[in-house]
């Protein structure tokens, strides 16, 4: 299940990664301004938006495929390529096995390390598609450049599936290994760093014969899948990239001093490189933490599965939101005492 969007709205939600920050003012204007020619169908192959997604990343337009958010992507991408099964992390983004039981996908589940960091090498030879997520989402561990191309040359007959839904915030990109490996597909969204969650775009790039197949698909069930008002969104937001680097630059910021005062406080936290920090305190469980935090109006999240249980999930907000939600933490703290 998705995170809860709650009716409350004096809640502070820091539960579903959404950008504390509004979205771009060119780009909620293009968006009205498209609201009164709604008689009309919207553009199928997104011409306009590819050709500003093409100029943005360096790519072949034919490269290049828009979603109604990037779980569409993957909905496809799992249609596509998936059918000698698909491999992923025991602990990742929870719609890749929800997608996987859909369809009857035979499902190669593997277990993080103990640090909750990815070893690469289990991914080598996989003999199917690996899906990976980077940064990975609940921990916010990045892997590298390198790491990524190795499994890339490890996996030379399989499509590999590159999830970068937060990669803006300071992992590294590896579109740029698009030209070089025609088995990687990257899938990125607009909704976390694009502050575009409810306007629903995402991505996928690669190679143009992947691509085309999950064309196919797109023609064949959705083919207007991306609303005319959200591509004049896109396309302003690929256009204001002043505004969305020094949004994903303030989310970076805050989110390194806030993990410095949850470490004072006694925290135990992965090295996230996406919008959330991911947290656990040896006196507290994570259960606890999270009912206490909404209890006094602080709407984190809390994942019931084995290995995380104890942590929780925290969306880096304004440093006006995170200042609240530490100082109840460091209440609830001194309460337990
Ligand atoms: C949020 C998220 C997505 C999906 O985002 P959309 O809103 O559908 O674009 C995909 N992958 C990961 C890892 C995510 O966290």
């Amino acid at each position: 299940m998705p995170g809860e969007q709650p009716g409350d709205k004096s809640l502070i939600k820091l539960n579903t990664n959404e950008s504390p920050y509004d979205t771009s003012e060119r780009a909620s204007s293009a968006a009205a301004q498209k609201a009164s020619e709604l008689r009309l169908y919207s553009d199928p192959e997104c011409a306009e938006l590819t050709q500003c997604a093409a100029g943005y990343y360096g790519i072949d337009k034919d490269g290049i495929l828009f979603t109604n958010g990037s779980d569409e992507a993957l909905n496809y991408a799992a249609l596509a390529f998936c059918e000698k099964g698909a491999a992923f992390a025991d602990i990742t983004y929870g719609f890749y096995k929800v997608i996987c039981d859909l369809y009857g996908i035979d499902r190669k589940i593997i277990p993080l390390k103990e640090d909750l960091s990815i070893d690469i090498s289990d991914y080598f030879n996989a003999g199917r598609t690996a899906i990976i997520a980077n940064p990975n989402a609940p921990t916010g561990i990045a892997l590298s450049l390198d790491d990524i191309e190795a499994v890339l040359k490890e996996n030379p007959d399989d499509v590999v599936i590159i999830d970068e839904a937060y990669v803006d915030f300071g992992a590294q990109s590896c579109t740029c290994l698009i030209d070089r490996y025609d088995n990687l597909l990257v899938i990125q969204t607009m909704s976390k760093s694009r502050s575009l969650a409810g306007g629903r775009l995402g991505m996928a790039l690669g190679n143009r014969e992947l691509i085309e197949d999950l064309n196919r698909i797109k023609y064949s069930t959705n083919p207007y899948n991306v609303n005319s008002m959200t591509m004049a969104a896109g396309c302003c937001a690929f256009l204001d990239n002043e505004y969305f680097t020094e949004n994903c630059g303030k989310i970076i910021n805050t989110r390194e001093a806030v993990s410095s005062e949850l470490k004072k406080a006694g925290f135990e936290l992965t090295e996230s490189k996406a919008n959330f920090i991911f947290a656990k305190h040896s006196r507290i469980s994570g259960k606890e933490l999270y009912t206490e935090l909404r209890n006094r109006g602080v709407l984190v999240r809390h994942f019931d599965l084995p290995r995380i249980n104890e942590y929780i999930r925290v969306t880096v907000g304004t440093d006006k939101d995170m200042g609240v939600f530490m100082d109840n933490i460091n209440q609830i703290l001194k309460e337990k005492k």
